[in-house]
C-alpha cells in the first residue's frame, strides 16, 4: 500500500485520511476529536475490539444496536440522526472508493445521511488495490468470516473460504454500496486507518 497515493485519492473524492499505528491510538484521537455530540455507531468488530462505545459515551449521547441501553430497532433510528456516524467498511481501494456489504442496510445508509461527519474506522488489512478488488474482499473474505462469525446457516460459514452467492434465508449479504465521493449529505468525511489487522 501506498500510503501518499491512498491520501491523494481520498482527497480527490472528499475524504480525509488520518494514519494511526495502533488501535489505541486511533482511538486516542476518536475520543479527543467527538465531544458533547450524539453518535451513531454501524455494526463493527472493529469499533468492538477498539472499545470505542464505553470511550465515547463519556463524553456523549452513543447510540449503538449491540449495546442493550434500548432497542435494537431504536438505537438504529437515534444512530441516523446523530450528528456524528462511525462505521468501518469491508473494503477499501487504494483508488479511494470506499465498499460495503450490508443485511439490514442500517449501516450503509446511515452513512450516507445527513451527519456533521462521517467516520470509517479501518485496520489496514481491509486495503486492496483498486476497486474491482475491493469489492472481491468484501464479497470473499468480510462476508463469509462474518457469516460464521454469526453462526449463520449459509454455504460460506462452513470454511470461509469465498461467498457461494447463496440463496439462504440467513444470507448476510444483502446489498452493497460504494462511496465513490463524499456523500453530498454528510458534511464531512475521515477514514481513520490503523496499521494493525481488525475486523473482517
Ligand atoms: S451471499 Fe451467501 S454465501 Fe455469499 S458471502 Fe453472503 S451469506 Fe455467504
Amino acid at each position: 500500500m501506498d500510503l501518499a497515493v491512498l491520501e491523494k485519492n481520498l482527497k480527490w473524492r472528499g475524504i480525509k485520511l488520518a494514519v494511526f499505528q495502533t488501535k489505541e491510538e486511533a482511538a486516542d484521537y476518536l475520543v479527543r476529536e467527538i465531544q458533547g455530540k450524539s453518535v451513531g455507531f454501524g455494526g463493527s468488530m472493529t469499533l468492538e475490539t477498539m472499545g470505542l462505545y464505553e470511550k465515547l459515551k463519556a463524553n456523549n449521547e452513543v447510540f449503538w444496536h449491540w449495546r442493550q441501553d434500548m432497542t435494537a430497532d431504536e438505537a438504529k433510528k437515534r444512530a441516523y440522526t446523530a450528528d456524528i456516524y462511525l462505521s468501518s467498511l469491508n473494503g477499501v481501494a487504494e483508488t479511494g472508493e470506499l465498499v460495503n456489504i450490508d443485511g439490514g442496510g442500517n449501516r450503509v445508509a446511515a452513512t450516507q445521511t445527513k451527519h456533521e461527519k462521517v467516520y470509517f474506522v479501518v485496520g489496514e488489512n481491509k486495503i486492496a488495490p483498486d476497486l474491482h478488488a475491493a469489492i472481491h474482499r468484501a464479497r470473499n473474505i468480510a462476508a463469509p468470516l462474518n457469516a460464521r462469525r454469526l453462526h449463520k446457516k449459509t454455504p460460506c460459514a462452513v470454511k470461509a473460504d469465498h461467498c457461494y452467492d447463496c440463496k439462504s434465508p440467513e444470507r448476510i449479504c444483502r446489498s452493497l454500496n460504494v462511496i465513490w465521493e463524499r456523500p453530498s449529505a454528510v458534511a464531512a468525511c475521515e477514514l481513520v486507518l490503523i496499521r494493525e489487522p481488525l475486523g473482517y
